[in-house]
């Protein structure tokens, strides 16, 4: 696939599956913007590995998506450097385990405000670009947990099974612009927002470390393996294909069967 030419924005990409799905766009040579916290030596090594890959350019925005104004300082400097965005990936996410009854409220609306409704920011700043050139593509990482529920997850459930329906609904807007919208749901994909969530569950389900990555995490995936996230990375570019032209609305699970049973 040659996406040469095309500029790929992915939100929450200084680590995990953001990390790995602007390596792929940046190997197919799409100029990339990558988003996220993190070290300053290290995202900028990152940066330069990306432009590296194929001479795209990579720019990098260290903006805070829970903020409405940060969100559209980003989706301008994307813009002023590359005339708009092609690919959207919507995949900064945090989690917080905890009962409903104990949730911090600043954890819920964390949750609600990153996971949810920055990708309702992204997107209506993208869409007009997207429009005029009859080409897009809206890629969301949902989540197994767009489809089922976990215990002690109420605000990242209602975050994930919100942006399933909200992509269902620019789907069928965009369906006549050229644009697609899917959600990809991975599993358990070993990454620090996995790994971050140990000790809590730990304490909420008062288990150990291995009991928790065994009869917790990879309890529900039958294949008993995390997901990886370069695998969560051929997806999008698959979906960034021309054979992908007419998968939009479509929720695509990479959950090593989890939401099969
Ligand atoms: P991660 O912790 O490795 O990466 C999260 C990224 O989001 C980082 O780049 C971080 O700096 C960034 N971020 C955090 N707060 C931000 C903010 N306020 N503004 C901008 N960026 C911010 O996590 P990951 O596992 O790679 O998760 C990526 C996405 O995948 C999330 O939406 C997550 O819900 C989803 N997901 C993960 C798994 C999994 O098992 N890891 C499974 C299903 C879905």
């Amino acid at each position: 696939m040659n996406l040469t030419g095309k500029t790929a924005l992915v939100t929450g990409s200084t680590s995990g599956i953001g990390l790995a799905y602007a390596k792929a766009l940046a190997g197919q040579g799409a100029n990339v913007v990558i988003n996220g916290f993190g070290d300053a030596a290290a995202i900028e090594a990152e940066r330069q590995g990306l432009e590296a890959l194929s001479g795209a350019r990579a720019l990098y925005s260290g903006h805070d998506l829970t903020k409405v104004d940060e969100i559209e300082a980003m989706m301008k400097a994307a813009a002023d450097a590359f005339g708009g965005i092609d690919v959207l990936v919507n995949n900064a996410g945090v989690q917080h385990v905890a009962p409903v009854e104990e949730f911090p409220v600043d954890k819920w609306n964390l949750i609600i405000a990153l996971n949810l409704t920055s990708a309702f920011h992204t997107t209506r700043l993208a869409v007009p670009y997207m429009k005029q050139k009859k080409w897009g593509r809206i890629i969301q990482t949902a989540s197994a947990h767009s489809l089922v529920a976990s215990p002690f997850k109420s605000a990242y459930v209602t975050a994930k099974h919100g942006l399933a329906g909200f992509t269902k609904t620019i789907a069928l807007e965009l369906a006549t612009f050229g644009v697609t919208a899917n959600c990809i749901s991975p599993g358990y994909v070993w990454t620090p927002l996995v790994e971050n969530q140990i000790p809590d569950t730990m304490k909420a389900r008062n288990m150990t470390r291995e009991q928790v990555i065994n009869d917790v995490l990879l309890a529900g995936q039958p294949t008993k393996q995390f997901v990886t996230a370069e695998q969560v990375a051929q997806v999008a570019l698959f979906l960034c294909s021309d054979a992908a032209a007419q998968i939009t609305g479509a929720n695509i699970s990479v959950d090593g069967g989890w939401t099969a049973g």
